[in-house]
């Protein structure tokens, strides 16, 4: 299949790769030349445009920061839709808000192009190794179509309903790994500040029930090790859970922990850390106590 994709950063260029592995034609485009030339080396084609790029293929994946950065790729006279016509795919597997794009997809049927939103879970380990979860929203006999693509890309594809389902779906799993990230960097400068051992404290949790992704993943490949290189940034994790907000007021859902959550993320892009993995968290709360929850090999 003729594959175009843009957005080659940290989740995106290992997907991208995996692409071109499976023998997929792809063609690629991102505003970061060192990106775009990786991906030349290893067999794709450059576009110098979305809408050039669109000319050049049947389907185009997005995997970009947010909806602003979507809608600039996707829209105007440079944009995806100028590039795209009557049977032409996009899938947008991009966290961003339901509510915009099921706008997205309204704009794209009405030049025949069907609109696919695929968020996914498992970060840029379960992208590079071709495991990721793949919530999508949309027609059944698109996702049908595009099978093979996800099939390289993830381990397990839910078909979640229609056009947004995927991004309503994203939105509530990654709300709670915010809380989840926040409550074991809690947890462990408390223990930590007792004057338990981080590896006793990580043995015990992880086969009791305080267990979960951001203790099992993130404190012993991040926290333990003092390495907060991304991952998933805390500027992408602030993002999401101002979708999660944004969204819960159209609905009137009340929450009060994930407002006072997205507080503590925003500490810490105060403290000039948003480009840091989520696990850093943790810093602020170190300094204030005193302790570094680390662990020597
Ligand atoms: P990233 O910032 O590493 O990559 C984004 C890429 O988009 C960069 O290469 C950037 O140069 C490119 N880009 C920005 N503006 C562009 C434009 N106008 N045109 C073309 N390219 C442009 O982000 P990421 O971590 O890869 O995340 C991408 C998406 O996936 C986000 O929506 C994020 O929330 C989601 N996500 C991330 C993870 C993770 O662990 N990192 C996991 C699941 C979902």
């Amino acid at each position: 299949m003729k594959v175009g994709f843009i957005g080659l950063g940290a989740m995106g260029k290992p997907m991208a790769l995996n692409l071109l592995k499976a023998g997929h034609l792809l063609v690629v485009n991102d505003v970061n030349a060192k990106a775009v030339e990786e991906l030349i080396l290893a067999g794709a084609k450059k576009a110098e445009s979305p809408k050039l790029l669109a000319e050049q293929v049947e389907v185009v994946i997005t995997m970009l920061p947010n909806g602003g950065i979507v809608e600039q790729v996707l829209l105007g006279e440079q944009g995806v839709l100028a590039g795209a016509g009557d049977g032409f795919g996009i899938i947008d597997m991009s966290s961003v808000a339901p509510g915009f794009t099921q706008k997205m997809a309204r704009l794209a049927a009405q030049t025949g192009v069907c609109y696919l939103d695929a968020p996914v879970s498992g970060g840029v380990k379960g992208a590079a190794e071709g495991t990721l979860t793949i919530m999508v929203g949309g027609d059944e006999q698109a996702l049908a179509r595009y099978q093979g693509l996800f099939q390289i890309l993830g381990k397990k594809i839910h078909h979640i309903g229609a056009v947004g389902a995927g991004d309503a779906v994203k939105i509530v799993n990654n709300l709670m790994l915010a809380i989840n990230m926040a409550g074991a960097a809690e947890a462990f400068a408390l223990g930590t500040k007792m004057g338990l051992d981080p590896q006793v404290i990580f043995d015990i949790v992880s086969a009791s029930s305080g267990n979960s992704y951001a203790l099992s993943a993130k404190m012993p490949n991040f926290v333990f090790k003092g390495n907060f290189t991304p991952g998933f940034t805390v500027d992408l994790q602030y993002k999401d859970l101002e979708l999660a907000v944004q969204t819960a007021k159209d609905v009137q859902v009340p929450m009060l922990l994930t407002n006072v959550v997205q507080q503590l993320y925003e500490q810490v892009r105060a403290a000039g850390l948003g480009k840091e993995d989520i696990s850093a968290i943790i810093k602020p709360l170190e300094t204030l106590c005193d302790i570094q929850v680390r662990v020597k090999n």
